[in-house]
């Protein structure tokens, strides 16, 4: 099943479900997307009859038999990640044990959000400036924001009324000057209404070419940002590496990248100074496990991407508990409201921080009523008939 966010043409994942014959079931995510749902009942039957606790060698199988899907990247890898969650949590249920412990057990207890944050349809610095104060006094002690939204001075090319498409105008990748300025503006107004306390990041959404993209993390390095994530597009890791090398600003990337082989050449050439998996998408939470374990030998911190529902957010909140390298991870559903009531017993958010605690599995139980009443049109409730 598939739940919808409010707002449209954002969608939280597909929330998936293994039972067992002995009653305990395990309740997983899977980032959203089109065909995910389709592979999830596609790999069905590569679970029935097995032993669910053998979770990463049905990992393997399920990664081996649907190679022909696509098991490298993209949606099947992303089908395979809700169930592998699932899985866990079983797991957890079965044994009476939280997630976290079957990843070595928990640094820390509390896992810090960041808010994920939009000034509106087109902000000046001042609105930037007024949602931060906002978001900071409702007790995010991290925050960030879209730099490459609808700039004022963007040299437009096209009548295209679609703004989606307008953002990727012009084509070539340029930031004119007056362009840069008013990003810069931007972090300025951002960075002076919260202080310097607060963690501040900006994405960039892979927009701009290589030399641009400098001059900006350049000219953002007196703001102490967090981060600038994807100042440029992600398929050239030696382009990475020389906009990462190139600045103070530290360069974030990652949420678009699929299974730990994929991340490697990114850690190795240390292209990337932070790197943010999209846990329900790249693979699961053992994957995301290796991924930063290798990143660690690299001192590489992780803060992963993330716009599940509780339930994707809390299990990856129980392995980057288990992560030491962990920094941050995102929360993107300020501005949906059903978010909580989506599950029973949690998550616990206090000041930005989700607050684990040592119930089973992940811990959280859907409330049905609420996610049938936010299914994503066309989708079904577990398979069943809509
Ligand atoms: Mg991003």
């Amino acid at each position: 099943m598939s739940a919808r966010r409010s707002s449209p043409g954002t969608s939280l994942g597909f929330l998936v479900k293994v039972e067992t014959d002995s009653g305990v079931s395990g309740l997983g995510e899977a980032y959203w997307g089109a065909g995910v749902a389709e592979l999830v009942h596609k790999a069905k039957p590569l679970l029935l009859g097995e032993d669910p606790t053998k979770i990463v060698k049905l990992f393997d199988v399920m990664v081996r038999c649907l190679s022909g899907e696509g098991s490298q990247a993209g949606a099947t890898v992303t089908a395979i990640s809700g169930i592998e969650i699932a899985l866990w949590d079983l797991l957890g249920r079965a044994l009476k044990l939280p997630i976290s412990t079957f990843f070595g057990g928990r640094f820390r207890d509390k896992i810090r959000i960041y808010a994920d944050c939009h000034a509106g349809a087109t902000p000046d610095p001042a609105d930037y400036a007024k949602k931060a104060r906002a978001v900071v006094a409702n007790g995010f002690s991290a925050i960030k924001f879209d730099l490459d939204t609808r700039n004022p001075h963007t040299i437009d090319v096209s009548d295209d009324p679609n703004p989606r498409r307008q953002w990727f105008e012009p084509f070539n990748r340029v930031i004119g000057s007056r362009e840069m300025l008013w990003m810069v503006d931007v972090v300025r107004a951002v960075r002076e209404a919260v202080g310097p306390e607060i963690m501040v990041a900006m994405d960039a959404h892979w927009k701009f070419n290589v030399n641009d993209a400098i001059k900006l993390a350049q000219a953002l390095e007196p703001f102490d940002l967090l981060w600038l994530e994807d100042p440029i597009p992600p398929e050239n890791i030696e382009a990475q590496r020389h906009v990462t090398h190139s600045t103070k600003t530290p360069i974030c990337t990652g949420e678009n990248l699929y299974r730990k082989h994929v991340y490697r050449e990114l850690i190795e050439k240390q292209a990337a100074r932070i790197i943010a998996p999209d846990i329900p998408k790249m693979g699961g939470l053992a994957e995301a496990k290796k991924v930063a374990d290798h990143a660690d030998m690299y001192y590489i911190p992780i803060a992963p991407h993330n716009v599940a529902s509780p339930i994707g957010t809390v299990a990856g909140a129980h392995v980057c508990a288990a992560m030491n390298n962990f920094l941050v991870m995102e929360f993107h559903a300020q501005d949906v409201p059903w978010w909580d009531a989506l599950v029973v017993g949690g998550p616990t958010i206090v000041d930005g921080f989700i607050h684990l605690d040592d119930r089973p599995g992940h811990g959280l139980t859907l409330n049905e009523d609420v996610a049938r009443a936010h299914l994503k049109p066309g989708s079904s409730f577990f398979g069943d008939t809509p």
